[in-house]
């Protein structure tokens, strides 16, 4: 694991932002808790993304749909089929792998749409070179492919349920899909429209590494765009480019950003690009922004037997829809956010996270805790914040390890209660990024804040 993301690691789990799941029992492989402010910062970090995809727009509804639908739903959608990685075990220390990140490691290329003999052939041809990650042998079983779908029984009260299972689900998108007709009939949403949804997914990841790039229980926020098939590629290029901005205005730097066109297509897509960061351990996909064709729809039409066409209002043109994507991770933009946000100067450890993600955004501190007057204020300050600000509180040992453990977690302004204030109503306000300490008085609080969080 590289440096930072051991640090990152460990502040996370240190200052309560994420813990392993279970752990008083040992632990539960690649699943992981959020804390107390772990949850505060994936809250804001959806409420970005929903404001952005859904407030901002008025050709966008959102939808939440449930996490276990029909299971033909992953028929139709060819994960019951074809959603499945190619998996050895090492013979000498019965540590998992995928193969395609096996060979990816000595330069080979696998195609995703290889057979499971084809990638056996293709693994047997290069198996010497290839060494097991975790004890460095090079002594394998097989390839197998392995499904993702996680099954579940859900309404089925049989001994051999996993005959006929439900599942859960893979991907929100399915979803979005089911219920297009839906937020057709019910809304004045006309073409084009998106669908946008925020939820949890589930997926049987074989190597999960890399803390919560790679989990198998994830949040996605996935926006299904329905365009007229003429209008695809340019509806495409727009989300692209409105997506990029969207990174950038949440303080991601342009040069730990970058465009990466899938090589291999599948049948049905028109393009497929991802916007990969610059994580810890070099850049991989953080969100896909794909133009799929009618296949989704295509595939729910036959399906279900249902009609999904669309009818023009004005031309009475009836097509099926052609589907653009975007589609990224809570936990994945979590891992980019505080990358982006850790700083270290000398014993000073702070994250720079933009306003607006900060968990808490101010922290009242009284100077003493035994002066009744001085926590008094203080408390009466943090009641008149708490309603529109998240607001902490601290009265433990000195001020300036009161400061250290703010900068840590994020919070931009610190506010002081001191003598002082009990004689002119001035508060001590200090800025996270720059230390900077003003004295305030307390009828220009309200409006210092707002000039700053707007
Ligand atoms: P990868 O190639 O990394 O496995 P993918 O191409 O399978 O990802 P998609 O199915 O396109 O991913 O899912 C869309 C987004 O959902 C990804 O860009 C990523 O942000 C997020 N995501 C997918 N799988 C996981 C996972 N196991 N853990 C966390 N986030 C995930």
């Amino acid at each position: 694991m590289s440096d930072l993301m051991q640090k990152i690691v460990a502040l996370t789990k240190r200052r309560g932002f994420i813990f392993p799941s279970s752990e008083i029992y040992g632990g539960f492989a690649a699943v992981y808790d959020y804390g107390p402010l772990g949850v505060e910062l994936s809250k804001n970090i959806k409420e970005a993304w929903w404001r952005n995809m859904v407030q901002l727009r008025e050709d966008i509804v959102g939808l939440d749909s449930a996490i276990v639908m029909h299971p033909k739903i992953w028929e139709a959608s060819g994960h019951v089929s074809g959603f499945s990685d190619p998996l050895v075990e090492c013979k000498s220390c019965h540590a998992r792998s995928r193969v395609d990140h096996l060979l990816e490691s000595i330069g080979v290329k696998a195609d995703e749409k290889m057979s499971e003999e084809e990638i056996n052939q293709l693994f047997t041809d290069n198996k010497d070179k290839v060494k097991c990650p975790g004890c460095g042998k090079s002594d394998f079983t097989d390839v197998k492919k392995f499904n993702l779908l996680v099954k579940t029984n859900l309404g089925n009260f049989t001994n051999d349920w996993d005959k006929e299972p439900t599942y859960l689900r893979g991907e929100t998108c399915q979803g979005i899909y089911v219920n297009f007709r839906n937020a057709l009939d019910s809304t004045r949403v006309k073409i084009p429209f998106g669908i946008a949804q925020i939820g949890k997914a589930f997926r049987n990841e074989i190597t999960a590494r890399q803390f919560i790039f790679r989990t198998r229980e994830f949040e996605q926020m996935e926006m299904q765009y329905f365009v007229h098939p003429e209008k695809e590629m340019e509806e495409y290029e727009k989300l692209k480019e409105y997506r990029w901005q969207f990174y950038l205005n949440l303080g991601i730097k342009p040069e730990n950003l970058k465009w990466h066109e899938h090589e291999n297509l599948v049948f049905y897509a028109k393009a497929a690009f991802d916007i990969e960061y610059n994580f810890p351990f070099g850049f991989a996909e953080l969100e896909g922004v794909h133009a799929r064709g009618n296949y989704d729809l295509t595939q729910h039409q036959k399906f279900s037997g249902q009609n999904l066409e669309y009818v023009d209002p004005f031309t009475q043109e009836k097509y099926l829809p052609h589907i653009i994507e975007s589609s990224v991770g809570v936990g994945r933009t979590m891992l980019a956010i505080l990358s982006e946000a850790y700083r270290e100067e000398g014993e000073r450890i702070y994250l720079q996270l933009p306003y607006k993600l900060a968990p808490y955004k101010v922290a009242v501190f009284p100077l003493v805790k035994n002066k009744p007057e001085i926590v008094a204020k203080a408390q009466e300050i943090l009641k008149t914040l708490q309603p529109q600000y998240m607001t902490a509180w601290d009265e433990r040992g000195n001020i300036g390890k009161r400061y250290y453990a703010q900068d840590e977690i994020g919070t931009p302004f610190c506010l002081t209660v001191d003598y002082e204030t009990l004689e002119d109503n001035t508060i001590t306000v200090r800025n996270r990024d720059t230390m900077v300490q003003e004295r305030i008085n307390l009828a220009n609080l309200s409006q210092f804040l707002a000039g700053k969080f707007s």
